[in-house]
């Protein structure tokens, strides 16, 4: 079957014909690849057509597609069984393995999702603190919960407004949003309702509007403003966790949360979540306090299996290699005129405009190159994420073979983009 002709059928079932709405190609244009299967860095469509991917299912895949060990992982724990519903020694492999990892973890929960991890972080600040506002940053992704689906309101340090509809305003006016790398409005947020905010939520390398790379000054001026204020600092790391660092942002911007998210890679390639930190914070979960959290499937043991095959094969070798990988390949984009790729490790955004700090400051020329070139990748079978909002992700996969694809791919795009 083609992808069109799955694509046909596939809009009679689901809204935009997809599961999650950044798969539907409407931001590039043209028919979404409708995928049978992957294996390290590439993955093949229903026409056989095959691509390198530099979207890796959007964060999780760190070692790569259908990792070996990870399958395994995966198989041994399904054969005994999908889901107890029920306390399993999984769950505890795992969360000794993020501890090692993570120090500052000291209790934890797993959900299902990132945004089931944001939403119940947020919930457990405010149960914490018995206040209800919250801080987020114009730019930063947290899921899709509604206090998460809001923008800044008409002023500044005023109320929020639904970015979605769906969202009961009164809901919205109970989050502030200012812009990433204004520490203006981060003084006066916190001089004005400081005292009412139960969080400041952040994606400290914030990688959903590309990635907006913040000074330190700024992260570190968050946290210390968090501390006077009583404020829980939660740092949101369901793309930056376990793969800018073991530790993740916290370990390579040496700054601690209060509490922090996790999704993605703490699955690899399941669906998983995870909220936790400061074990005072925690000890307000129900049951041991009175915000109430569950999850049918969470510590699921297929998925808390395959996270810590994952996590286990994160060494410090693994991540040197990442971080030479990302510099060999944003070099290899930056052959495109006109074309930067502002990089932590193996997380690339590549933008035909110099690096920007605010999510208002990307161009929407800069966001109309990038929909030419990702057709023209297309084409020549690399497969960016299809959007010029996106990061783009490599994997301990990504080898020289993909390279050497990948600037030939280049060398097509430079010449028609001259
Ligand atoms: N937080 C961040 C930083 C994310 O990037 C995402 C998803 O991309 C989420 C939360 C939501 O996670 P999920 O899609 O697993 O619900």
């Amino acid at each position: 079957m083609t992808n069109e002709t799955l694509f046909q059928e596939a809009i009679t079932h689901f809204p935009g014909g997809v599961s999650s709405p950044v798969r539907a190609f409407r931001a590039v244009g043209g028919t979404p690849k409708f995928f049978r299967k992957a294996w390290g860095s590439r993955f093949e469509d229903e026409e056989g057509r095959r691509y390198v991917d530099l979207c890796m299912s959007w964060g999780p895949l760190i070692l790569g597609h259908a990792h070996p060990s990870v399958i395994d992982a995966a198989r041994e724990a399904m054969e005994e069984g999908l889901t107890f519903g029920a306390p399993s020694r999984r769950e505890i492999a795992l969360a000794r393995r993020i501890k090692q990892m993570v120090p500052f973890v000291e209790k934890m929960r797993f959900v299902s999702s990132g945004t089931e991890a944001v939403m119940s972080a947020l919930r457990a600040a405010r149960g914490f603190t018995k206040r209800e506002r919250i801080l987020k940053f114009d730019g930063c992704y947290h899921g899709h919960s509604d206090a998460m689906l809001v923008k800044a309101g008409s002023g500044l340090v005023t109320f929020g407004e639904p970015s979605s509809a769906g969202v009961p305003k009164g809901f919205a006016d109970l989050t502030t949003v200012i812009s990433l790398d204004d520490a203006e409005a981060l003084e006066r947020t916190f001089r004005e309702i400081g005292h009412e905010l139960a969080a400041a939520i952040i994606e400290p390398i914030p990688a959903n509007n590309g990635l907006l790379l913040q000074d330190s000054s700024f992260l570190t001026r968050l946290r210390e403003l968090c501390t006077q204020h009583g404020t829980v600092l939660i740092f949101d790391e369901v793309i930056s966790g376990f793969r800018v660092a073991p530790g993740g942002a916290a370990e390579y911007l040496g700054i601690t949360p209060d509490l922090v998210t996790y999704g993605k890679i703490i699955g690899g390639g399941m669906p998983v979540g995870l909220y936790g930190g400061r074990k005072d914070i925690m000890g307000v979960i129900s049951p041991d306090g009175p915000v109430y959290q569950a999850g049918t499937l969470s510590g699921n043991p297929v998925a808390m299996a395959a996270g810590l095959a994952t996590l286990e094969r994160l060494t410090p070798n693994l991540y040197r290699d990442l971080e030479q990988k990302g510099a060999q390949w944003a070099a290899a984009f930056e052959k495109i005129p006109g074309l930067h790729v502002p990089r932590v490790g193996s997380l690339l955004w590549p933008l035909f405009q110099p690096g920007v700090k605010r999510a208002d400051r990307v161009e929407s020329g800069a966001i109309a190159k990038f929909n030419t070139m990702h057709g023209l990748l297309l084409k020549e079978g690399v497969y960016l994420p299809p959007s010029g909002y996106e990061v783009a992700f490599l994997s301990a996969a990504h080898g020289d073979d993909e390279l050497a694809h990948v600037e030939r791919a280049i060398g097509v795009v430079a010449a028609a983009l001259k």
